[in-house]
């Protein structure tokens, strides 16, 4: 669905993203993990169509992201940081949005509902806490029933009942045939969301491969102590 071909880029004297290449297949969930700066939103930003890679190329469904928006109908993003305008109301929000895509035929507002915002539609914007952003973002993410979401850091914020209202929709959805790619910090939360992990480090890719293998390779149970394992491995490659 989504092929990578060695995308490279730099900010500056930055090398971000250092020729990367992945495929990422519906059907699957796909961790992207990595310490902060090491370039997953850059790579998400660069499947989107939001960041221009300097080298290589990113094809969704067989067609290049240069050549035309008419893709990104097709994704559900979660941004890391979601920007709205501040005076909108959460309803004037999603009714904008709703507009714009009017050609949707399907609306799935199940997350509107299990995080009560449909009880919040005249707050506006500039007024809620980072974890009602979060949540506005997430349920914007699945509205038109995409084949892909993409979502950055979902659970950053989130109260624990919200953790569980997006796990559960993540998981409900995966059921779908759906492509996800979720990066997080909380190991714990991808290892019961994802089967394939990419782990990059300072901008190269170090693993791209099933959760189950990389548990088998480093004999680890848990994904945050196979990832540990990969991390210092790799740095002491780079170190000798
Ligand atoms: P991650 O999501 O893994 O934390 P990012 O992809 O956001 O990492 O950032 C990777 C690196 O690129 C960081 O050092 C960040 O400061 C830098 N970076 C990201 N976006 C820009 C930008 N628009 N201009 C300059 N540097 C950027
Ligand atoms: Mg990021």
């Amino acid at each position: 669905m989504i092929s990578v071909t060695n995308v490279s880029k730099r900010f500056g004297s930055l090398e971000v993203l250092k020729t990367i290449n992945a495929n990422f297949e519906l059907g699957r969930s796909y961790a992207l993990i990595g310490p902060n700066g090491s370039g997953k939103t850059t790579l998400i930003k660069c499947i989107l169509g939001m960041v221009m890679a300097d080298e290589g190329s990113i094809e969704v469904d067989g067609e290049s992201v240069l050549d035309h928006w008419s893709y990104r109908s097709k994704i559900g993003y979660m941004p890391q940081i979601g920007r709205y305008p501040d005076n909108m109301t959460i309803g004037q929000l999603f009714s904008m949005i709703k507009d714009l895509r009017s050609d949707s035929k399907v609306v799935d507002e199940e997350l509107i509902e299990g995080f009560e915002l449909d009880k919040m539609m005249d707050k506006r914007m500039h007024t809620l806490s980072g974890g009602t952003r979060q949540k506005v973002s997430a349920a914007l993410a699945f509205l038109f029933d995409p084949k892909v979401l993409i979502l950055d850091e979902p659970t950053a914020g989130l109260d624990p009942l919200a953790v569980e209202v997006i796990k559960d929709k993540i998981l409900k959805e995966m059921e779908r045939d759906k492509l996800f790619i979720i990066t997080s910090h909380i190991l714990s939360d991808l290892d019961e969301l994802s089967s394939y992990a990419l782990y990059l480090d300072n901008g190269s890719l170090i693993y791209n491969d099933s959760i189950a293998l990389l548990k088998e390779e480093t004999g680890e149970i848990r994904l945050g102590k196979a990832i540990a394992t990969i991390m210092k491995r790799n740095r002491k490659k780079i170190k000798a």
